[in-house]
Protein backbone atom coordinates (compact mmCIF):
# COMPACT_ATOMS: atom_id res chain seq x y z
CA UNK A 1 0.00 0.00 0.00
CA UNK A 2 0.91 3.67 -0.83
CA UNK A 3 2.32 5.79 1.84
CA UNK A 4 1.22 8.60 0.85
CA UNK A 5 -2.52 9.44 2.16
CA UNK A 6 -4.60 11.79 0.78
CA UNK A 7 -8.21 12.75 2.25
CA UNK A 8 -10.50 13.62 -0.92
CA UNK A 9 -13.88 15.61 0.25
CA UNK A 10 -16.31 15.93 -3.01
CA UNK A 11 -19.03 18.29 -2.52
CA UNK A 12 -22.86 18.71 -3.57
CA UNK A 13 -22.45 19.14 -7.04
CA UNK A 14 -19.70 16.73 -7.48
CA UNK A 15 -22.90 13.49 -5.89
CA UNK A 16 -25.43 15.85 -7.33
CA UNK A 17 -26.51 12.43 -9.49
CA UNK A 18 -25.28 9.13 -11.15
CA UNK A 19 -22.98 10.27 -13.87
CA UNK A 20 -21.43 12.88 -11.31
CA UNK A 21 -21.04 9.86 -9.37
CA UNK A 22 -19.27 7.94 -12.25
CA UNK A 23 -17.04 11.07 -12.50
CA UNK A 24 -15.68 10.90 -8.89
CA UNK A 25 -15.25 7.17 -8.87
CA UNK A 26 -12.97 7.40 -11.51
CA UNK A 27 -11.18 10.20 -9.70
CA UNK A 28 -10.95 8.38 -7.11
CA UNK A 29 -9.25 5.04 -8.73
CA UNK A 30 -6.91 7.05 -10.68
CA UNK A 31 -4.89 7.24 -7.56
CA UNK A 32 -4.54 5.01 -4.92
CA UNK A 33 -3.49 7.43 -2.60
CA UNK A 34 -6.92 8.21 -2.47
CA UNK A 35 -8.05 6.62 0.31
CA UNK A 36 -10.34 8.52 2.54
CA UNK A 37 -12.97 10.11 0.66
CA UNK A 38 -16.04 12.55 2.28
CA UNK A 39 -19.15 13.04 0.82
CA UNK A 40 -21.43 15.74 1.09
CA UNK A 41 -25.25 15.40 0.00
CA UNK A 42 -26.26 15.98 -3.58
CA UNK A 43 -26.60 19.08 -4.82
CA UNK A 44 -28.06 21.04 -7.46
CA UNK A 45 -27.97 19.87 -11.01
CA UNK A 46 -29.29 22.67 -12.07
CA UNK A 47 -29.86 26.21 -10.86
CA UNK A 48 -33.49 25.75 -9.87
CA UNK A 49 -32.86 22.40 -8.61
CA UNK A 50 -32.77 21.65 -5.17
CA UNK A 51 -30.39 20.62 -2.72
CA UNK A 52 -31.21 17.00 -0.67
CA UNK A 53 -30.20 19.19 2.10
CA UNK A 54 -32.52 21.85 2.01
CA UNK A 55 -35.73 18.86 1.15
CA UNK A 56 -34.11 17.05 4.21
CA UNK A 57 -34.72 20.23 6.46
CA UNK A 58 -38.33 21.17 4.61
CA UNK A 59 -39.25 17.59 5.91
CA UNK A 60 -38.28 18.64 9.74
CA UNK A 61 -40.26 21.69 9.27
CA UNK A 62 -43.57 20.33 8.31
CA UNK A 63 -42.54 17.47 10.89
CA UNK A 64 -42.52 19.57 13.25
CA UNK A 65 -45.62 21.60 12.84
CA UNK A 66 -47.68 18.45 12.14
CA UNK A 67 -48.02 18.87 8.44
CA UNK A 68 -47.38 16.27 5.57
CA UNK A 69 -44.26 15.47 4.21
CA UNK A 70 -44.90 13.19 1.97
CA UNK A 71 -43.79 15.05 -1.23
CA UNK A 72 -40.92 16.22 0.14
CA UNK A 73 -39.65 13.10 1.37
CA UNK A 74 -40.50 11.13 -2.10
CA UNK A 75 -38.46 13.77 -4.00
CA UNK A 76 -35.67 12.82 -1.95
CA UNK A 77 -36.25 9.33 -2.91
CA UNK A 78 -36.13 9.68 -5.93
CA UNK A 79 -33.20 11.93 -5.87
CA UNK A 80 -31.74 8.67 -4.71
CA UNK A 81 -33.39 6.41 -6.74
CA UNK A 82 -31.82 8.21 -9.62
CA UNK A 83 -28.73 7.67 -8.29
CA UNK A 84 -28.87 3.85 -7.96
CA UNK A 85 -30.65 2.96 -10.09
CA UNK A 86 -27.97 4.90 -12.62
CA UNK A 87 -24.94 3.31 -11.41
CA UNK A 88 -26.46 0.23 -11.55
CA UNK A 89 -26.95 -0.49 -7.95
CA UNK A 90 -29.14 -2.90 -5.20
CA UNK A 91 -29.33 -0.89 -2.57
CA UNK A 92 -32.06 -1.17 0.49
CA UNK A 93 -33.13 2.44 -0.46
CA UNK A 94 -37.00 1.85 0.74
CA UNK A 95 -36.06 0.75 4.12
CA UNK A 96 -33.59 3.61 4.49
CA UNK A 97 -36.44 5.91 3.58
CA UNK A 98 -38.69 4.36 6.27
CA UNK A 99 -36.31 4.65 8.41
CA UNK A 100 -35.65 8.26 7.76
CA UNK A 101 -40.27 8.76 7.89
CA UNK A 102 -40.34 6.79 10.93
CA UNK A 103 -38.08 8.72 13.41
CA UNK A 104 -39.70 12.17 11.17
CA UNK A 105 -42.84 11.10 12.42
CA UNK A 106 -41.98 10.19 16.03
CA UNK A 107 -39.51 12.27 17.53
CA UNK A 108 -38.61 14.95 14.75
CA UNK A 109 -34.82 16.13 15.43
CA UNK A 110 -33.36 19.43 13.03
CA UNK A 111 -29.70 17.62 12.74
CA UNK A 112 -30.79 14.25 12.56
CA UNK A 113 -32.70 14.59 9.43
CA UNK A 114 -30.28 17.34 7.98
CA UNK A 115 -27.61 14.63 7.86
CA UNK A 116 -29.08 11.83 5.88
CA UNK A 117 -28.24 13.23 2.85
CA UNK A 118 -24.48 13.00 3.64
CA UNK A 119 -25.35 9.66 5.47
CA UNK A 120 -27.46 8.27 2.35
CA UNK A 121 -24.59 9.21 -0.19
CA UNK A 122 -21.55 7.96 1.87
CA UNK A 123 -23.22 4.46 2.44
CA UNK A 124 -24.24 4.36 -1.63
CA UNK A 125 -20.71 5.57 -2.41
CA UNK A 126 -18.81 2.72 -0.12
CA UNK A 127 -20.52 0.26 -1.86
CA UNK A 128 -20.47 1.03 -5.43
CA UNK A 129 -16.30 1.53 -4.27
CA UNK A 130 -16.35 -1.45 -2.40
CA UNK A 131 -14.52 0.79 0.44
CA UNK A 132 -15.53 0.94 4.12
CA UNK A 133 -18.25 2.77 5.26
CA UNK A 134 -17.35 4.98 8.28
CA UNK A 135 -20.42 6.55 9.91
CA UNK A 136 -19.25 10.34 11.36
CA UNK A 137 -21.87 9.40 14.45
CA UNK A 138 -18.92 6.73 15.75
CA UNK A 139 -16.10 9.22 15.13
CA UNK A 140 -17.02 12.73 15.11
CA UNK A 141 -17.34 13.59 18.46
CA UNK A 142 -19.63 16.58 19.70
CA UNK A 143 -20.04 17.99 23.03
CA UNK A 144 -23.76 18.05 24.12
CA UNK A 145 -24.55 21.09 23.54
CA UNK A 146 -23.54 20.96 19.77
CA UNK A 147 -19.62 22.19 19.80
CA UNK A 148 -17.40 19.78 18.24
CA UNK A 149 -14.90 18.29 20.83
CA UNK A 150 -11.37 18.48 18.80
CA UNK A 151 -9.57 16.76 20.65
CA UNK A 152 -11.67 13.62 21.06
CA UNK A 153 -12.56 13.24 17.68
CA UNK A 154 -8.87 13.44 16.13
CA UNK A 155 -8.13 10.64 18.37
CA UNK A 156 -11.12 8.63 18.03
CA UNK A 157 -11.19 8.89 13.73
CA UNK A 158 -7.82 8.11 13.98
CA UNK A 159 -8.20 5.39 15.39
CA UNK A 160 -11.48 4.59 13.41
CA UNK A 161 -10.21 5.51 9.84
CA UNK A 162 -6.00 4.27 10.01
CA UNK A 163 -6.73 0.89 10.67
CA UNK A 164 -8.83 0.68 7.32
CA UNK A 165 -7.60 0.15 3.80
CA UNK A 166 -10.20 2.65 2.05
CA UNK A 167 -13.48 4.18 3.16
CA UNK A 168 -16.21 6.57 2.36
CA UNK A 169 -17.25 8.92 5.40
CA UNK A 170 -20.11 10.70 5.43
CA UNK A 171 -19.85 14.60 5.76
CA UNK A 172 -21.40 17.86 7.81
CA UNK A 173 -22.43 15.81 10.81
CA UNK A 174 -21.11 13.67 14.03
CA UNK A 175 -22.41 12.54 17.84
CA UNK A 176 -22.64 13.18 20.94
CA UNK A 177 -22.02 11.12 23.52
CA UNK A 178 -25.70 10.03 23.63
CA UNK A 179 -25.86 8.98 19.89
CA UNK A 180 -27.68 12.61 19.74
CA UNK A 181 -26.66 13.64 15.89
CA UNK A 182 -25.29 17.48 15.57
CA UNK A 183 -24.40 18.93 12.22
CA UNK A 184 -22.10 21.66 11.52
CA UNK A 185 -23.12 24.97 9.68
CA UNK A 186 -24.25 24.79 6.11
CA UNK A 187 -21.37 23.79 3.97
CA UNK A 188 -19.87 21.65 6.84
CA UNK A 189 -18.61 18.50 5.14
CA UNK A 190 -15.22 20.37 3.92
CA UNK A 191 -15.02 20.79 8.52
CA UNK A 192 -15.04 16.79 8.06
CA UNK A 193 -12.69 16.32 5.26
CA UNK A 194 -10.81 18.85 7.06
CA UNK A 195 -11.15 16.61 10.51
CA UNK A 196 -10.35 13.38 8.51
CA UNK A 197 -7.53 14.76 6.97
CA UNK A 198 -5.93 15.75 10.44
CA UNK A 199 -6.70 12.51 11.72
CA UNK A 200 -4.94 10.53 9.57
CA UNK A 201 -1.55 13.47 9.13
CA UNK A 202 -3.10 13.16 5.39
CA UNK A 203 -0.10 14.16 2.61
CA UNK A 204 -2.41 16.60 1.01
CA UNK A 205 -6.18 17.32 1.33
CA UNK A 206 -8.50 17.40 -1.92
CA UNK A 207 -11.27 19.44 -1.55
CA UNK A 208 -13.19 18.37 -5.54
CA UNK A 209 -15.91 21.08 -6.26
CA UNK A 210 -17.68 23.10 -9.36
CA UNK A 211 -14.50 25.91 -9.93
CA UNK A 212 -10.91 24.89 -11.35
CA UNK A 213 -9.74 26.19 -7.85
CA UNK A 214 -9.86 30.09 -6.27
CA UNK A 215 -10.11 33.02 -8.96
CA UNK A 216 -7.41 36.24 -8.46
CA UNK A 217 -10.85 38.37 -8.61
CA UNK A 218 -14.64 37.93 -8.62
CA UNK A 219 -15.39 36.56 -12.25
CA UNK A 220 -18.78 38.33 -11.50
CA UNK A 221 -17.05 41.75 -11.77
CA UNK A 222 -14.00 40.38 -13.83
CA UNK A 223 -14.30 38.39 -17.37
CA UNK A 224 -12.65 34.83 -16.74
CA UNK A 225 -10.18 35.95 -14.09
CA UNK A 226 -6.86 33.57 -13.79
CA UNK A 227 -7.00 31.12 -11.36
CA UNK A 228 -4.62 31.20 -8.65
CA UNK A 229 -2.09 28.24 -8.54
CA UNK A 230 -0.53 28.35 -5.16
CA UNK A 231 -1.46 30.75 -2.07
CA UNK A 232 -0.92 30.90 1.63
CA UNK A 233 -3.22 29.38 4.08
CA UNK A 234 -3.36 32.99 5.60
CA UNK A 235 -3.99 34.86 1.86
CA UNK A 236 -6.59 31.96 1.80
CA UNK A 237 -8.20 33.47 4.84
CA UNK A 238 -8.54 36.74 4.28
CA UNK A 239 -9.93 36.04 0.82
CA UNK A 240 -12.53 34.19 2.01
CA UNK A 241 -13.47 36.31 4.80
CA UNK A 242 -13.92 39.35 1.98
CA UNK A 243 -16.38 36.79 0.21
CA UNK A 244 -14.06 34.93 -2.30
CA UNK A 245 -15.66 31.37 -0.56
CA UNK A 246 -14.88 27.95 -1.71
CA UNK A 247 -13.74 26.29 1.37
CA UNK A 248 -15.41 26.66 5.02
CA UNK A 249 -12.83 28.66 7.04
CA UNK A 250 -12.91 26.07 10.03
CA UNK A 251 -11.87 23.39 7.51
CA UNK A 252 -8.61 26.19 6.59
CA UNK A 253 -8.13 26.73 10.11
CA UNK A 254 -7.23 22.76 11.29
CA UNK A 255 -5.49 22.36 8.20
CA UNK A 256 -3.57 24.91 8.43
CA UNK A 257 -2.80 24.00 11.79
CA UNK A 258 -1.29 20.82 10.79
CA UNK A 259 0.26 21.86 8.07
CA UNK A 260 -1.42 19.88 5.17
CA UNK A 261 -1.70 21.39 1.97
CA UNK A 262 -5.33 21.65 0.37
CA UNK A 263 -6.21 20.99 -2.98
CA UNK A 264 -9.25 23.12 -4.71
CA UNK A 265 -10.05 20.70 -7.86
CA UNK A 266 -12.71 20.82 -10.24
CA UNK A 267 -14.59 17.20 -10.68
CA UNK A 268 -15.72 18.20 -14.15
CA UNK A 269 -12.22 19.37 -15.06
CA UNK A 270 -10.07 16.77 -13.16
CA UNK A 271 -7.19 17.63 -15.38
CA UNK A 272 -6.74 21.21 -14.37
CA UNK A 273 -4.33 20.99 -11.32
CA UNK A 274 -6.94 24.09 -9.43
CA UNK A 275 -5.30 25.81 -6.71
CA UNK A 276 -2.98 24.22 -3.86
CA UNK A 277 -3.02 26.17 -0.45
CA UNK A 278 -0.04 25.92 1.56
CA UNK A 279 2.28 27.70 4.01
CA UNK A 280 4.81 28.01 1.61
CA UNK A 281 4.80 27.97 -2.01
CA UNK A 282 7.16 25.53 -3.62
CA UNK A 283 10.39 25.94 -4.64
CA UNK A 284 10.98 27.95 -8.53
CA UNK A 285 7.39 28.80 -8.49
CA UNK A 286 7.46 32.30 -9.29
CA UNK A 287 4.93 34.48 -7.32
CA UNK A 288 2.84 37.25 -8.57
CA UNK A 289 2.68 39.87 -5.38
CA UNK A 290 -0.87 40.50 -5.56
CA UNK A 291 -2.28 37.25 -5.17
CA UNK A 292 -5.84 38.40 -5.28
CA UNK A 293 -8.06 41.27 -4.88
CA UNK A 294 -11.66 40.87 -3.50
CA UNK A 295 -14.50 42.82 -0.86
CA UNK A 296 -17.41 43.65 0.22
CA UNK A 297 -20.18 46.38 0.01
CA UNK A 298 -22.27 47.88 2.75
CA UNK A 299 -19.34 49.36 4.92
CA UNK A 300 -19.39 52.69 6.93
CA UNK A 301 -16.63 54.87 8.36
CA UNK A 302 -16.20 56.01 11.84
CA UNK A 303 -14.17 58.68 12.39
CA UNK A 304 -13.77 59.88 15.64
CA UNK A 305 -11.74 62.86 16.82
CA UNK A 306 -10.19 64.33 20.14
CA UNK A 307 -6.39 66.26 20.77
CA UNK A 308 -3.92 63.72 21.41
CA UNK A 309 -5.80 60.58 21.10
CA UNK A 310 -2.58 58.59 20.76
CA UNK A 311 -1.15 60.54 23.98
CA UNK A 312 -1.10 57.05 26.39
CA UNK A 313 -4.57 57.98 28.12
CA UNK A 314 -6.28 54.81 26.58
CA UNK A 315 -8.64 56.91 24.92
CA UNK A 316 -8.40 54.10 21.84
CA UNK A 317 -8.67 51.10 24.60
CA UNK A 318 -12.04 52.73 25.66
CA UNK A 319 -13.25 53.37 22.65
CA UNK A 320 -12.66 49.68 21.91
CA UNK A 321 -13.83 48.62 25.26
CA UNK A 322 -17.54 49.93 24.25
CA UNK A 323 -17.66 48.03 21.02
CA UNK A 324 -16.33 45.08 23.17
CA UNK A 325 -19.08 45.29 25.70
CA UNK A 326 -21.65 45.69 23.03
CA UNK A 327 -19.98 43.12 20.92
CA UNK A 328 -19.94 45.07 17.81
CA UNK A 329 -17.56 43.36 15.74
CA UNK A 330 -15.48 45.95 13.37
CA UNK A 331 -13.53 45.49 10.35
CA UNK A 332 -10.46 47.49 11.71
CA UNK A 333 -9.27 50.57 13.27
CA UNK A 334 -6.68 53.09 13.04
CA UNK A 335 -5.12 55.07 15.67
CA UNK A 336 -4.00 58.62 14.98
CA UNK A 337 -2.29 61.65 16.41
CA UNK A 338 -5.99 63.02 17.05
CA UNK A 339 -8.41 60.61 15.99
CA UNK A 340 -9.59 57.18 15.39
CA UNK A 341 -11.04 55.57 12.38
CA UNK A 342 -13.56 52.65 12.76
CA UNK A 343 -14.54 50.72 9.98
CA UNK A 344 -18.13 48.43 10.55
CA UNK A 345 -20.79 46.97 8.40
CA UNK A 346 -23.60 49.80 8.12
CA UNK A 347 -26.17 46.63 9.10
CA UNK A 348 -24.25 46.09 11.94
CA UNK A 349 -23.73 49.95 12.96
CA UNK A 350 -27.36 50.67 12.43
CA UNK A 351 -28.86 48.44 14.60
CA UNK A 352 -27.13 50.21 17.38
CA UNK A 353 -25.90 53.85 15.90
CA UNK A 354 -27.72 56.17 17.95
CA UNK A 355 -27.12 54.42 21.80
CA UNK A 356 -23.56 53.98 20.24
CA UNK A 357 -22.56 57.29 19.85
CA UNK A 358 -24.23 58.36 22.89
CA UNK A 359 -22.44 56.10 24.88
CA UNK A 360 -18.95 57.34 23.07
CA UNK A 361 -19.63 61.09 23.49
CA UNK A 362 -20.52 60.67 27.35
CA UNK A 363 -17.79 58.52 27.87
CA UNK A 364 -14.94 59.86 25.62
CA UNK A 365 -15.95 63.69 25.58
CA UNK A 366 -14.83 63.51 21.75
CA UNK A 367 -14.27 66.67 19.63
CA UNK A 368 -16.10 65.14 16.89
CA UNK A 369 -17.59 62.15 15.87
CA UNK A 370 -18.92 61.24 12.72
CA UNK A 371 -19.93 58.74 10.12
CA UNK A 372 -20.06 58.06 6.62
CA UNK A 373 -22.64 55.33 4.47
CA UNK A 374 -22.04 53.90 1.06
CA UNK A 375 -18.92 52.48 1.57
CA UNK A 376 -16.83 49.31 0.17
CA UNK A 377 -13.90 48.21 1.35
CA UNK A 378 -11.38 46.41 -0.74
CA UNK A 379 -8.87 43.86 0.19
CA UNK A 380 -5.50 43.60 -2.12
CA UNK A 381 -3.99 40.26 -0.89
CA UNK A 382 -0.58 38.84 -1.50
CA UNK A 383 2.69 37.45 0.92
CA UNK A 384 4.53 40.00 -0.52
CA UNK A 385 6.99 38.40 -2.99
CA UNK A 386 10.08 40.34 -2.00
CA UNK A 387 10.21 42.50 0.96
CA UNK A 388 11.26 45.61 -1.43
CA UNK A 389 7.51 45.07 -3.44
CA UNK A 390 6.20 48.31 -4.30
CA UNK A 391 2.75 46.74 -5.29
CA UNK A 392 0.37 47.82 -2.58
CA UNK A 393 1.54 51.88 -3.95
CA UNK A 394 1.12 51.05 -7.46
CA UNK A 395 -2.34 49.93 -6.93
CA UNK A 396 -3.48 53.22 -4.76
CA UNK A 397 -1.38 54.82 -7.53
CA UNK A 398 -3.72 52.96 -10.58
CA UNK A 399 -6.74 54.04 -8.08
CA UNK A 400 -6.27 57.54 -7.87
CA UNK A 401 -5.56 57.23 -11.61
CA UNK A 402 -8.61 56.26 -12.30
CA UNK A 403 -10.48 58.70 -10.32
CA UNK A 404 -11.40 56.67 -7.39
CA UNK A 405 -12.00 58.51 -3.89
CA UNK A 406 -9.38 56.77 -0.95
CA UNK A 407 -11.71 57.13 2.01
CA UNK A 408 -9.03 54.59 4.42
CA UNK A 409 -6.43 52.94 3.48
CA UNK A 410 -4.83 50.63 5.70
CA UNK A 411 -1.69 48.63 5.43
CA UNK A 412 0.45 46.61 8.30
CA UNK A 413 3.78 45.66 8.50
CA UNK A 414 3.09 42.50 7.66
CA UNK A 415 1.85 43.78 4.29
CA UNK A 416 -0.10 40.64 3.64
CA UNK A 417 -3.27 42.89 3.20
CA UNK A 418 -3.92 46.61 1.61
CA UNK A 419 -7.15 47.16 2.65
CA UNK A 420 -8.92 50.21 0.72
CA UNK A 421 -12.09 51.77 1.80
CA UNK A 422 -13.84 53.37 -1.95
CA UNK A 423 -17.08 54.69 -2.37
CA UNK A 424 -19.76 51.46 -2.96
CA UNK A 425 -20.63 53.07 -6.64
CA UNK A 426 -16.55 52.57 -7.73
CA UNK A 427 -16.41 49.02 -6.34
CA UNK A 428 -16.58 47.24 -9.28
CA UNK A 429 -13.87 49.56 -11.40
CA UNK A 430 -12.00 49.80 -8.32
CA UNK A 431 -11.59 45.54 -8.36
CA UNK A 432 -11.60 45.87 -12.33
CA UNK A 433 -8.14 48.01 -11.89
CA UNK A 434 -6.57 46.48 -9.12
CA UNK A 435 -6.62 43.79 -11.03
CA UNK A 436 -5.32 44.41 -13.93
CA UNK A 437 -2.67 45.97 -12.70
CA UNK A 438 -2.23 42.51 -10.76
CA UNK A 439 -2.05 41.12 -14.79
CA UNK A 440 0.53 44.01 -15.91
CA UNK A 441 2.84 42.45 -13.36
CA UNK A 442 2.14 38.39 -13.88
CA UNK A 443 5.47 37.03 -13.57
CA UNK A 444 5.89 35.24 -16.56
CA UNK A 445 5.36 31.12 -16.57
CA UNK A 446 9.00 29.38 -17.08
CA UNK A 447 8.33 27.70 -20.60
N1 LIG B 1 -25.15 19.20 2.72
C1 LIG B 1 -24.79 20.28 3.60
C2 LIG B 1 -25.25 21.59 2.98
O1 LIG B 1 -25.95 21.59 1.99
C3 LIG B 1 -23.33 20.29 3.94
C4 LIG B 1 -22.36 20.40 2.79
O2 LIG B 1 -22.75 20.22 1.63
O3 LIG B 1 -21.18 20.64 3.04
O4 LIG B 1 -24.96 22.62 3.54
Amino acid sequence: MSEHIVVAKFGGTSVADAAQLRKISSIIRSNPERRFIVVSAPGKRFPEDRKVTDLLLDCFEKASAGKSFAEELEQIRMRFREIIDGLKMVFPLNEEIRTLEHALLTDPQRDYAASRGEYLTAKIMAQYLGFTFVDPAWCVCFDEDGQLNSLMTRRTMRASLLPLNRAVIAGFYGADMNGRIHTFERGGSDITGSLAACAVNADLYENWTDVSGLYAADPGIVEHPETVSYMSYRELRTLSYMGASVLHSDAVLSASEMEIPINIRNTNMPENMGTTIMRHLPAGVAKNPVTGVSGRKGMSVVQIEKVMVSDGSGFSALMLDILKERALPFEYCLTGIDSITLVIRSSLLNSCKEELFAEIRDTLHPDFIGVRDGLSLIAVTGEKATESSDANVRVLEKLTQEGIELVTINQGAGKLNLLIGVPEDRYEDAIRAIYEYRQSISPRTPS
